[in-house]
């Protein structure tokens, strides 16, 4: 087939966008790529009454920072201008062809009158469903004379216009994912395709325009498999089956446990973000927290979502944008639901922050210590990054990882000072004081040797007195560092310097000699 290779992604600007359609849209954009195809934003917001403003924005800003990037579309332009279904006008005229080829039809019933239906139903146990069986004895232009339908549409009465399904006929489809679907018309509700408030609903707006787009495929989640009988019914109403797209309905996107689709919640209880960037309500207040404001890289999240339903088919698992263009395809994308996985997540996270370099973690390390009111030199910080970030998932990992090159320790660790600082230490550290303070003199302005003599010397010491290794070195650690944790002494010394490692020994002698 040599058709173009044209998607798109259709988000309804309802809310903030869930980390499941930004998946659907990068499925779109690397299967587009790969092909030298198009790739499309069309907004579907005929749904007045589920608009969210503010919604679109985001949409557009998440996508710029993961850097997934439309060819037409909504803030881009296109030969298919407008991209927004509420600005495009044509549907009505689509809907009254359909009725003019005995495809679709008038209904006048009001919505009390279905409502009291639907009860009616409710009370037998059974479900009211507009179709081929109830339809006949419905308010309708099938069940009026055509004067009487005129009279009213005349009289400016509000009617929806409705799809006809045939009686009982199978309908089938092939998706690119699910392969064969059958399903019997008899089943299916008569969908309203035009609203009372003048506008089209999803089905018809949708397939509308992915026809005048000349969409070739529809990659979307699996939630909408359902509806697509009713698509491929409205494009063989048209006449259109040429041109009609080629089906891919992607699995969902599952709970960390169980099953069941992810959702907010989850991420609520779980801790971590459903939504690429962080969103709060107008109306409510609420915050939901994103990918973005929780520290993950565009890279990280982009692998992560790739491998989330697709695999490449081999244990390769880092990969470049480009990379996935290059790979990508919807024969290795899973029938089943992928399941979400915070670990996972944030080891993609630690794999891409690994690949920063120093400067451009020291660069946005810098700002938030100067948050926290501390001033610091790129070239000092840089080499503080260089032997910490190997430690760090996320650039909000550093402090916790290396406050202690940047202020001395107030406390000390309570559970090590129990464990370590016992027996003769304070006799032991006032001693390592003493030759530490001849090893600074005689390397005067060398920080790096002193830090070598100074773990050269403890190790000797730590011999000829027979003293336990761990004991000590836990004690200088705990005077620099003021935990049991932290990065090689010798470099610690070496980048905080002679003068004040000497005085953080000192004042952990005075402070924890009367703790024991
Ligand atoms: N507007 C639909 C949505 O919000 C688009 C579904 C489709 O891709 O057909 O998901």
């Amino acid at each position: 087939m040599d058709r173009r290779i044209r998607v798109r992604f259709a988000p309804s600007p309802t809310g903030p966008l869930h980390i499941g359609g930004v998946r659907t849209a990068l499925y779109n954009y690397l299967f587009a790529k790969k092909h030298g195809g198009d790739f499309i934003l069309r907004i579907e917001d005929t749904d007045r009454t589920r608009f969210v403003e503010g919604a679109e924005e985001y949409i557009i800003e998440s996508f710029k920072w993961l850097g997934i990037k439309f060819d037409e579309g909504v803030g881009i332009g296109g030969r298919y201008e407008p991209y927004r279904q509420s600005e495009r006008t044509m549907y009505k005229d689509y809907a009254l062809q359909l009725i003019d080829k005995g495809w679709a039809y008038y209904a006048f019933d009001t919505p009390e009158e279905l409502d009291n239906l639907r009860k009616e139903y409710e009370t037998l146990k059974k479900n009211f469903q507009y179709d081929c069986n109830t339809r006949d004895n419905l308010r309708n232009s099938i069940t009026m004379s055509a004067e009487e339908v005129d009279e009213r549409l005349k009289n400016g009465e509000p009617y929806v216009i409705r799809f006809k399904f045939p009686k009982n006929a199978d309908i089938h489809l092939t998706d690119l994912i699910r392969g064969e679907v059958k399903m019997n018309s008899s089943l299916l509700d008569d969908k309203v395709l035009f609203k009372s408030d003048g506008l089209p609903t999803y089905h018809l707006a949708n397939v509308v325009d992915d026809y005048l787009m000349d969409i070739s495929h529809v990659i979307r989640g699996e939630e909408w498999l359902p509806s697509c009988p009713l698509h491929v019914s409205l494009y063989r109403a048209f006449g259109w089956e040429e041109r009609m797209p080629q089906f891919a309905h992607l699995p969902l996107l599952l709970k960390p446990e169980g099953n069941g689709k992810l959702s907010k919640r989850d991420g609520d209880r779980l801790g971590f973000p459903v939504f690429p960037l962080l969103w709060r309500d107008k109306k409510t207040g609420e915050i939901s927290s994103g990918y973005r404001e929780s520290g993950y890289l565009p890279q990280a999240v982009v692998n992560m979502l790739a491998l989330l339903g697709w695999n490449p088919g081999t244990e390769q698992e880092l990969f470049s944008m480009n990379e996935l263009i290059d790979v990508f395809s919807l024969e290795r994308i899973s029938k089943h639901g992928a399941k979400f996985d915070l670990v996972k997540a944030k080891w993609f996270n630690h794999q891409y922050f690994q690949q920063l370099s120093n400067e451009e973690i020291a660069t946005d390390y810098l700002e938030i210590l100067k948050q926290k009111g501390i001033n610091s030199t790129m070239e000092y910080t840089k080499e503080v990054v260089s032997l910490v970030k190997e430690r760090c998932d996320f650039l909000s990992d550093m402090w916790g990882n290396s406050y202690y090159f940047y202020q001395s320790p107030e406390n000390y660790d309570e559970k090590v000072v129990k464990k370590r600082w016992k027996d003769n230490m304070t006799e032991v550290m006032s001693q390592i004081l003493e030759q530490m303070q001849n090893i600074a003199i005689a390397n005067e302005g060398n920080n790096t040797a002193f830090a070598h003599s100074t773990e050269e010397f403890l190790l000797n010491y730590i011999g000829e007195n027979q003293l336990n290794m761990g004991q000590v070195m836990n004690c200088v650690r705990l005077a620099l560092v003021g935990e049991g944790k932290g990065v090689n002494l010798a470099d610690i010394m070496r980048l905080i310097g002679s003068k004040t490692t000497l005085s953080r020994i000192e004042r952990s002698i005075t402070v924890l000699e009367n703790e024991v």
